[in-house]
């Protein structure tokens, strides 16, 4: 399967709740699913369908995935990462979804949406301990730093987005220096710390049939 390429409104809608995947507009009365609730489609206006189990299984994998931009091998190869790790499988499988590089610089409000802080990796903006990382799927690791190396038009333009960001608070496993566009692995995250709402046992389950 190729990267989705179509309006991403529409997967919230398909799974009728907000995956926040336009940045600054999915909290304004401007979002799509606050519009029209219903699932998109010639159908969609008719009651959802009640799901079976392995239907909300698959569902939660689908909302996982279409929140941090992963496809489907990597999603896959993610779990089997986590289900050999000596931690709890589904537990182990969020904090390695959390710990790529575009979704730290997602978090850190540099990138308005993980798309553009995918960008953001992809253009070479990006180093870690001091050398140039252009990998978004890049894992992080403890005591990392993150630092923003830009021309000064795209370093503007990233302040603009921490401005715009602002209200978005910075997770307590980075530590944010807005001056000098640095940051510090503290720690790896928790499920605590990872403020959607994935029931990852669900995903988990779906897996291991
Ligand atoms: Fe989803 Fe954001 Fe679009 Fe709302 S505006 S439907 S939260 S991507």
């Amino acid at each position: 399967m190729g990267r989705y390429i179509n309006a991403v409104c529409r997967l919230c809608r398909r799974e009728g709740e907000k995956l926040f995947l336009k940045g600054p507009r999915c909290t304004t009365p401007k979002c799509a699913l606050a519009k029209r609730s219903y699932t998109p489609g010639q159908h969609g206006q008719g009651r959802r369908q009640k799901l079976s189990n392995y239907g909300l299984q698959l569902r939660e994998k689908q909302k996982a995935k279409w929140m941090y931009g992963v496809l489907e091998r990597q999603f896959r190869r993610y779990f089997q990462i986590a289900s050999k790790s000596k931690g709890v499988t589904g537990k182990v499988l969020l904090q390695l979804l959390e710990r790529r590089l575009d979704n730290v610089i997602f978090r850190l409000g540099w990138g308005l949406s993980r798309a553009q802080s995918r960008q953001i990796v992809r253009h070479n903006f990006v180093y870690v301990n001091s050398k140039r990382v252009n990998i978004p799927s890049y894992l992080i690791n403890k005591d990392d730093i993150i630092q923003l190396e830009a021309k000064e038009d795209a370093k503007k333009k990233i302040k603009e987005n921490l401005e715009l960001t602002r209200e978005r608070s910075i997770p307590s496993w980075l530590e944010f220096d807005p001056n000098e566009l640095k940051a510090k692995v503290l720690r790896l995250p928790e499920k605590d710390d990872i403020p959607s709402a994935i029931q990852e046992q669900l995903i988990v389950e779906l897996y291991s049939k």
